[in-house]
């Protein structure tokens, strides 16, 4: 018996409310294989389209109705825990009850400690909520968000991309795992926060959930991290006709290819990098990336892309 951290990715859950739906169930199939299997599972998940929406939806509404006001961006990935959390914990529940498992499932609102001082909040990179003008833009910029154009579209608004320090309601997550409830945290890399006098802060900023669900994994002293996404394995030369798929890479190999170029910014990088960081935490320690449908079969060494230290 292992104990797992899941990163659940984008094609997890699905891009519309009734795609969420659907994807989760096939999410909880998976997630509660291996609870059958005997394994203890805590599932982090992402929130792109999500959080993307609901941004979009407070934006809109504050142009034309004075009672809905903007929403921060903290704010926004908190509701999104919330509604992916309902769907998940809901679908997971009924896969339980199915296969005649005990087990009570539980969303946590979770908060992820970032350094003020992480360079990403010099340069933020990352993209977030609608298109505007370019005046529209610099009255933004007036106001202190950081806008950039993308790609001949319009301008956004950029947000930085710092790295987790420490996951704020980890004790609870720990206990709760503990006492063998399934529990779903991180969301959407969690809310980011900084502390301020006894308090703490919310910061608009976006954690990778990569990132975040690795802390997740190292916090919670699991044995696997298994990040589940669209493809099957890692590949070098991904998409090209020399492409090669990997079933196991030591950690100097994964630093090796990184170098080299070989996994895309801001897709297949930040997983490399997340179970790199992972599996050289501590002795023992395995990363596993797989196709959201294969989970089980990659624990059982089937399928997959291993990173462990040699
Ligand atoms: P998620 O929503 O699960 O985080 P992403 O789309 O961010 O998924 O990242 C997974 C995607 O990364 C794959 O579907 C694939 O298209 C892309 N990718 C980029 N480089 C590689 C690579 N070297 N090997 C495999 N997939 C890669
Ligand atoms: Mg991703």
């Amino acid at each position: 018996m292992s104990k797992i951290v899941l990163a659940l990715g984008g094609n997890a859950l699905g891009d519309t409310l009734s795609e969420q739906l659907a994807a989760t169930k096939i999410a909880a199939a998976a997630i509660v294989r291996l609870i059958e299997a005997g394994h203890s599972v805590i599932v982090a998940h992402g929130n792109g389209p999500q959080v993307g929406m609901i941004n979009l939806a407070f934006d809109a509404g504050s142009k034309t109705n004075p009672k809905i006001l903007d929403m921060p961006l903290t704010s926004c990935t908190a509701m999104s825990q919330g509604y992916i959390g309902y769907d998940l914990q809901n679908a997971i529940r009924e896969e339980l009850v199915s296969r005649g498992i005990e087990k009570p499932v539980c969303t946590i609102v979770t908060q992820v400690r970032v350094d003020e001082a992480d360079p990403a909040f010099a340069s933020p990179t990352k993209p977030i909520g609608g298109f505007y003008t370019a005046e529209e833009a610099k009255e933004l910029e007036a106001q202190g968000m950081t806008m950039a154009e993308d790609s001949g579209r319009g301008y956004r608004r950029v947000v930085a991309s710092p790295k987790p320090v420490d996951i704020v309601e980890k004790e609870s997550i720990i206990a709760m795992a503990d006492a063998g409830h399934l529990v779903i945290a991180c969301g959407g890399g969690g809310i980011p926060v900084v502390a301020r006098g006894n308090g703490l802060a919310g910061v608009p900023a976006v954690i990778d959930k990569d990132f975040s669900a690795a802390k997740l994994a190292e916090i919670t002293n699991a044995d696997y991290f298994i990040i589940l996404t669209a493809v099957e394995k890692v590949a070098l030369n991904f998409g090209k006709p020399d492409e090669k798929w990997l079933d196991k890479l030591s950690i100097e190999q994964a630093e090796e290819y990184i170098n080299q170029g070989h996994f895309a910014k801001g897709s297949m990088l930040p997983k490399v990098e997340a179970a790199i960081k992972f599996a050289s935490s501590s002795p023992g320690r395995k990363a596993l990336i797989t196709i959201l449908q294969k989970a089980q079969e990659g624990i059982e060494g089937a399928t997959g892309t291993v990173i462990e230290k040699e």
